[in-house]
């Protein structure tokens, strides 16, 4: 199986309600993104996919809608704009046009990086 990741970055603000009830005040964050696909064969080019069609669907899917935004106004966050909910949103953002890219490939992970030393991964697959 062969696993092929971009990364991407955006930057978006977002306030998070905390387990107390307190909302964090309005901050930013320089986002780090790391999709990863999956496919067990290659195409006619030996790839997986071009690195460059990954990064425009999810520049057209994702970083359009996200970059310089404020998440909490986004009707999907207002449960709560945490990186775990904006990690699970872009999955299902992508799953179904990454399904369609090519016979065989699959959208494996995402990884959402809040900060340096901060991330979430979202996979509906079991590894
Ligand atoms: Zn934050």
């Amino acid at each position: 199986m062969y696993q092929l990741k971009v990364k991407s970055t955006f930057s978006a603000a977002h306030a998070v309600r905390l387990k107390n009830g307190c909302m964090e005040p309005l901050h930013g964050h320089n986002w780090k993104l790391t999709v990863c696909i999956a496919s067990a064969a290659l195409d006619e080019c030996a790839m997986v996919v071009d690195f460059e069609e990954l990064k425009k669907l999810t520049n057209d899917l994702i970083l359009n809608k996200l970059d310089h935004s404020d998440l909490n106004a986004i009707p999907a966050f207002k449960g709560n704009a945490t990186c775990e909910a904006v990690a699970k949103w872009i999955y299902d953002e992508l799953e179904s046009p990454v399904a369609k890219m090519r016979d065989g490939i699959n959208l494996e992970s995402v990884t959402l990086w809040e900060a340096q030393d901060c991330c979430v991964t979202y996979s509906t697959k079991n590894n």
